[in-house]
This record gives structure tokens, C-alpha cells and sequence, in this order.
């Protein structure tokens, strides 16, 4: 590796978010190499990957897969496995920025082990602030390393705040498409399908996120997700209801001037900004025609129609481990859901008796939170197991 190009580590470069940045940095003008690039089970991709791009090494969190890798890839470099094998890939030497790009609670170890490497971090994961906000934060700041948004509406909210002290925020409005169901009416939720559920409207993106905006948890994680990038309290964010997508958040200051970030749908231009991250360079992604789109409009989040949104604000105000909760509910409901196991509106009833169940930590360690996940997990099974056979 030559020690003038920034060295990038992708991890979870098969998934939606780690392969849009993959295309953000084949049309990108600056020069980069890739530390490692990591999958769970997608060894197919990683291997196309891996041969057309030439990472330092990869890293196979299922061993499963790592061995079925192993055993007929023609892959030359360094193959690590298993959940340590990620973790190594964080924390290799010579990464100037990890992308974390992970699904899920699997993304707060590898996140921290970059942090704890001294590397700056774009992250994609929200389940890794959702769950460890405080104990990432913390870890971010006595190691000095930014954390830098990758999720469209922090990107919006970070373009907005540059040049600006925070004292001066009133609130960050945080804008939602409100996802396929915005417009349905209660009494067809029970009914809703999975295959229902994963026709997003603007955004294509990964199954897991697909169903959580279909439930609006994603917005819920995306205000706990603004709490800690931007040290502000909870009442200070709000959410909006914008179904064209266009503008991607907003922020409010305490003279009264409100500024907000435009773009297309495309995760691409967040991606891209958040490798350039303060610079922008030039890319030929589609551009925004406002005459073309001509309105834009906006309405108020709905808490009873989409309880989840309110769980979350319930969540964060209870504090300590009750996020970590609420999204250890939240994945397991949703695998639920995408297996056909119970109904969208269950996913809510799950997560709100287990946020009433599972014992509240209030300054969790790293353990605590890993204990508390698996806790939750349990729980939510044993309460599918005995209800929706
Ligand atoms: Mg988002």
C-alpha cells in the first residue's frame, strides 16, 4: 500500500450503504485504497469485491461463510473471521476512516474499536447510537475522533450547522417521508405484507431499515441518533412529515432563520460527503430540478398510526440502557415480521412491553449493553414463541 492515498475500511461493503459507497468511491476524483471490506454471509459479493478491488484484506463475520470463503476464493490478500476478524478490520493500523456500515446492534463493537483506534468514522449503523450513544460518545470524545454522519437527515442537519454555534439552534426539524403507509388507514395495518412493507416510496434501501421506516421506528432512531451527534436535548428535535424526500432536514435558529439541505433521494451525495467531509467534490450524480418536482409539502407526525415514533421518544426520556431495549425489541420484531410471524402493528406491542419489562440501567457499561440486548432478545422470542405460533 502506498502511504500517500487515504486508506478506507468498508465495514459491511455488501450491503446497500457499503455498495453505494463503493460507487461513490469508483467516480470519486480523489485517490483512496481500501483497508478491508467486510461481510456477514453475502461471500459472493465480497469475492466480486475483493477481485475488481483489491483490498488489503476482507473479513467474514459468519465462520461459516469465512470457511466456505476460505476454502475457494482466489482472493490473494488477508482473510480475517468471525466477529474478531471484524473487529481487527476496525481497528487495522493504517485505516485513516472506517465506513460502519453494519446492520444492527453488530455494528457497536466494530464502531467502538475503530473510535478506540483513534479513527474517524463515518457511520451508517443508527443501531450503534441507538443502543451505545453515550458510552460511543464518550469513547469519541477522550479519543478525539469525529463521527460522521452518513444517514441523509444528519447529513442535512451537519451541512446546515457549519459556520453556526449550537448555542444559536432553537431545534433541528428532522424530515420522514412517512414511508409506504403514510396515507393508509389504521383499520388495514393488521393486514399489511411484508412484501407491502418493503416498497419504500423514494428510498431504495436494505430490508431491516425498509420495515423500520415502514413502522417509523427509523425516524424515532434518527432523533436519538441527532441527540448524541449533535449534544442536543431531545425537545429540541422534532420530526416533520415530507413524502417527496427532497429536503432532508432542517434547522431552526433562535432569531427566527430556518436553513435547510435540498437534494435528490439518493444516498450517494451523503455518502460522498461524508468521506469529503469538510471538502465536497465534484460528482455527476443526478441533480435536483425544483421546477420539475413543483411541490413540496409537509404535515404533522402521527403517533397513533405509528406508535413506534412515540416509543422512541419514550425511550430516550427514560434513558440509560431503554434504547438499547428498544432496538434489540425492534430486530427482533422485525425478523418476525419479515418471516411472516406477526403483523406490522405486533411490532410496536413487542417493543412497548419489553421497554416495560426489561430492568432499566442508567449509565450502562459496554457489557451491561451487551447483556441488555441479549436480555431483550430473549424475551421478545420467548413472547413470539408463546403468542403468535
Ligand atoms: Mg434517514
Amino acid at each position: 500500500m502506498s502511504s500517500s492515498n487515504r486508506i478506507l475500511t468498508i465495514l459491511g461493503s455488501t450491503g446497500s450503504i457499503g455498495i453505494q459507497t463503493l460507487q461513490v468511491l469508483e467516480s470519486s476524483t480523489e485517490k483512496y485504497e481500501l483497508g478491508f471490506i467486510t461481510a456477514n454471509s453475502k461471500i459472493d459479493k465480497l469475492e466480486e469485491q475483493a477481485l475488481k478491488l483489491n483490498p488489503y484484506g476482507v473479513a467474514i463475520s459468519d465462520e461459516k461463510y469465512y470457511h466456505e470463503f476460505k476454502n475457494k476464493t482466489k482472493f490473494k490478500g488477508k482473510i480475517l473471521c468471525g466477529e474478531e476478524g471484524v473487529l481487527e478490520a476496525a481497528a487495522f493500523e493504517k485505516n485513516d476512516l472506517v465506513v460502519s456500515a453494519l446492520v444492527g446492534f453488530s455494528g457497536v463493537q466494530p464502531t467502538l474499536s475503530a473510535i478506540n483506534s483513534s479513527t474517524t468514522v463515518a457511520l451508517a449503523n443508527k443501531e450503534t447510537l441507538v443502543s451505545a450513544g453515550s458510552l460511543i460518545m464518550n469513547a469519541a470524545k477522550e479519543k478525539k475522533v469525529p463521527i460522521i454522519a452518513v444517514d441523509s437527515e444528519h447529513s442535512a442537519v451537519l451541512q446546515c450547522l457549519i459556520g453556526e454555534s449550537l448555542d444559536s439552534v432553537e431545534k433541528i426539524i428532522l424530515t420522514a417521508s412517512g414511508g409506504p403507509f403514510w396515507t393508509t388507514p389504521e383499520e388495514e395495518f393488521e393486514s399489511l405484507s411484508v412484501e407491502q412493507a418493503l416498497e419504500h416510496p423514494n428510498w431504495a434501501m436494505g430490508n431491516k431499515i425498509t420495515i423500520d421506516s415502514a413502522t417509523m421506528i427509523n425516524k424515532g432512531f434518527e432523533v436519538i441518533e441527532a441527540h448524541w451527534l449533535f449534544g442536543l436535548p431531545i425537545n429540541q428535535i422534532e420530526v416533520l412529515i415530507h413524502p417527496q424526500s427532497i429536503i432532508h432536514s432542517l434547522v431552526q435558529f433562535v432569531d427566527g432563520s430556518v436553513k435547510a439541505q435540498l437534494g435528490m433521494p439518493d444516498m450517494r451525495i451523503p455518502i460522498a460527503y461524508s468521506l469529503s467531509y469538510p471538502k465536497r467534490l465534484n460528482y455527476s450524480f443526478p441533480r435536483l430540478d425544483l421546477s420539475d418536482i413543483g411541490i413540496l409539502t409537509f404535515e404533522m407526525p402521527d403517533y397513533f398510526r405509528f406508535p413506534c415514533l412515540k416509543l422512541a421518544y419514550d425511550a430516550i426520556d427514560k434513558g440509560g440502557s431503554a434504547t438499547a431495549v428498544l432496538n434489540a425489541a425492534n430486530e427482533i420484531a422485525v425478523h418476525a415480521f419479515l418471516s411472516n410471524k406477526i403483523s406490522l402493528p405486533e411490532i410496536a406491542h413487542l417493543i412497548g412491553n419489553a421497554l416495560d419489562k426489561i430492568n432499566n440501567i442508567g449509565q450502562p457499561t459496554l457489557n451491561e449493553i451487551v447483556e441488555t440486548d441479549k436480555e431483550t432478545r430473549l424475551f421478545v422470542t420467548n413472547l413470539i414463541n408463546e403468542n403468535y405460533k
